[in-house]
């Protein structure tokens, strides 16, 4: 099959994936062989294929949001020839102390899809049957696979940040995950404020419906009941705490921060004010944002690349070209 694969991390400019032929996976117990679709680009990716994140394998298939079709393998909850999703989440040890509490987001043994297993960036993907997901019929394959991460991370996002109906929500950054939690924050009545860098951004924004947009060092008119950062950058953390209400609480979307700068305790974050980080997802997460999404129908903005040019994706994501969402097809 052809597979984009990843031996040295380097920097993408450098075209850190070599696009060749590879042995198709092999079915196994507890394993469905996936006949890719679609798989979108994350920027999780872009950690990886640059060694931000350490690979901890000599050879990789990058790629977390895949959208495949369960050929052998298969389940009943996913049975041949359905379309299916698979996420991040590759697989959790389902033990103490977390996975038995309903963390397993945060299970010490977890599997990652395409850092600790191979991903979607190929012709077939071989992933833990327990973790695939069927997708709702409204959205096509390419509209499916951001949702895959971006989305479902994006969602627990907005549940880490405990927003209730009606409440204002800053979003802060404005890249495939806040363009798909936007449209869920409209359907709770939410009013959402969005502050981020690049006029197209701010528009895409705009036309979502968002209620106020500005630029990365504008502030909300208002006092935010919930935020979430999507930058990794700490300096958006405490922007974003800055322009919380008592008791408002900042999610911090990102894998990776920079670092979090001083700031002033009995400013900022006196007054129950929270800082809370996201960690991975669950399989529930997952459930449900993908039958919200089914529907409110949610539509995800999305920049097809093939997989010969799955460098050029990246490096699009890492510029911050893309308007929504980068989708590579095999
Ligand atoms: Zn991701
Ligand atoms: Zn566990």
């Amino acid at each position: 099959m052809k597979a984009a694969i990843l031996t040295v991390p380097r920097n993408i400019v450098e075209r850190a994936l070599q696009i060749t032929d590879s042995a198709e996976p092999l079915a196994s117990t507890g394993r469905v062989l996936l006949k890719v679709r679609a798989c979108g680009v994350c920027r999780t990716d872009l950690h990886i294929v640059e060694g931000e994140l350490k690979p901890v394998r000599e050879r990789l298939i990058p790629g977390h949001q895949i959208v495949g079709e369960a050929l052998a393998g298969a389940t009943d909850e996913a049975p041949r020839g359905t379309r299916v999703g698979v996420s991040w989440v590759g697989g959790t040890d389902g033990s103490w102390p977390y996975c038995r509490r309903g963390l397993e987001n945060l299970c010490d043994s977890p599997t990652f899809t395409w850092y600790t297993v191979d991903g979607g960036y190929a012709e077939y993907a071989l992933v833990r049957s327990d973790v695939v997901f069927p997708l709702p019929e409204s959205l096509d394959d390419l509209e499916a696979a951001p949702l895959l991460c971006a989305g479902i991370i994006g969602y627990r996002s907005l549940r880490v940040a405990g927003v209730d109906k009606g409440e204002r929500v800053g979003l802060f950054g404005f890249g495939a995950s806040a363009h798909l939690a936007l449209p869920v924050l409209r359907s709770w009545n939410c009013e959402v404020y969005v502050s981020t860098r690049g006029a197209s951004h701010r528009q895409l924004a705009a036309s979502l419906g968002a209620t106020w947009v500005g630029s990365e060092n504008d502030r909300p008119p208002v006092a935010l009941d919930r935020a979430i950062t999507f930058a990794p950058s700490g300096d958006v953390v405490v922007a974003a705490l800055a322009s919380l209400r008592k008791g408002g609480v900042v999610a911090i979307n990102a894998i990776h921060l920079d670092r979090i700068p001083q700031f002033d305790y009995d400013r900022l974050l006196w007054g129950e004010r929270q800082i809370r980080s996201v960690a991975n997802m669950t399989r529930s997460d997952a459930r449900e944002f993908l039958q919200i999404a089914g529907e409110i129908g949610l539509r995800p903005r999305v920049t097809v690349f093939p997989l010969q040019q799955a460098n050029e994706a990246l490096m699009a994501v890492k510029s911050d070209e893309i308007n929504g969402a980068a989708v590579i097809v095999p």
